[in-house]
């Protein structure tokens, strides 16, 4: 062999390498796409979720529909979505997805990013309906808000799955069913109690304090127990005495020292509210954290009652 014939099979061998592996990659990126692995079979209906709440939601609408498979795109982080970022892996798992149901009202402030990557992704928003009532978006909070946002959810998923419609439409009244007896509870609660007024540690409260006819003295969206300054905290002292405020509506994902501490100089009651953004990945977990807020809401009351 001359050492020219030796250059050019050396050369081939290596074209013949980078062929072979351009052909496993392009095969890879196919398995990963679905694009060989489901041919032949019936493509499933990918469905992902922006938030815990959406998250469980979608899973009583869904039910056991065949064939309709559920994810949530962000981890169960304990708080809410505002100013939520996206990571690499959350991003990933929008990949061959059919549809996003969103809260709406701007709680996902990375809708657009999604968009960018993912431009042909159905968005479903769960809020479209109420997106005009007003600024807070922690809709789910208040029963009657939420029945909306699961016919939306319902209205949505139907339209892009139409084989599931009556399945979807059936799955959503018999949950509707269960929000509508929490709902009832609500109201029971407040009767014959004279109107209170609170301070809120986070404005997801705002709606379940309003169902409740307890009048808002005061609304932080609190994160966390670092984010408030003395001078804040001695503000929220002053509105709180000022207005006869009895009652603190805290959060049970963060901590209590803020609170602990306003209780201390005001003598306001503690009531720790759970906002339902994290929690068991169950159907029911909506509806027995809105029982137990209610039972938790009903002590501090009666506790007020006792006082006065
Ligand atoms: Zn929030």
């Amino acid at each position: 062999m001359n050492a020219g014939l030796k250059k050019t099979s050396v050369l081939l061998g290596i074209m013949a390498l980078v062929a072979a592996a351009g052909f496993f990659i392009t095969w890879i990126v196919g398995q990963r796409n679905g694009s060989f692995a489901r041919e032949g079979q019936e493509k499933s209906f990918r469905v992902v979720t922006s938030f815990y709440p959406m998250y469980i939601a979608a899973m009583n609408i869904i039910g056991d529909a065949d064939g309709v498979e559920l994810s949530n795109l962000t981890e169960n982080q304990g708080g809410c979505l505002h100013d939520y970022q996206l990571t690499a892996a959350d991003m990933k798992k929008l990949e061959g997805a059919d549809v996003l149901i969103i809260n709406g009202g701007g709680m996902e402030t990375f809708l657009e990013q999604i968009q960018k990557a993912y431009p042909g992704l159905a968005i479903v928003n769960a809020s479209a309906g109420l997106e005009k009532e007003g600024e807070n978006p922690h809709y789910w909070m208040d029963p009657k808000k939420y029945k909306k946002q699961l016919a939306a959810m319902e209205a949505g998923l139907s339209s892009l799955d139409r084989a599931h419609k009556d399945g979807y439409e059936e799955n959503r009244r018999v949950y509707e069913a269960q929000v509508d007896k929490v709902e009832k509870e609500m109201l029971s609660v407040i009767e014959g109690i004279p109107g209170e007024k609170a301070v809120l540690f986070h404005d997801a409260f705002y709606y379940l304090a309003q169902c409740l006819g307890i009048e808002i003295a005061y609304s932080i969206e609190l994160e966390d127990d670092t984010s408030l300054n003395t001078g804040e905290i001695a503000e929220i002292v002053d509105q709180a005495k000022a207005g006869g405020v009895r009652l603190l509506f805290t959060e049970k994902q963060f901590s209590e020292s803020i609170p602990l501490g306003i209780s201390r100089e005001t003598g306001a009651d503690i009531c720790v509210v759970d906002t339902l953004v994290s929690g068991a990945m169950e159907k029911d977990a909506y509806i027995k954290g809105m029982e137990k807020n209610i039972e938790e809401i009903c002590r501090c009351l009666k506790a007020l009652k006792e006082q006065a």
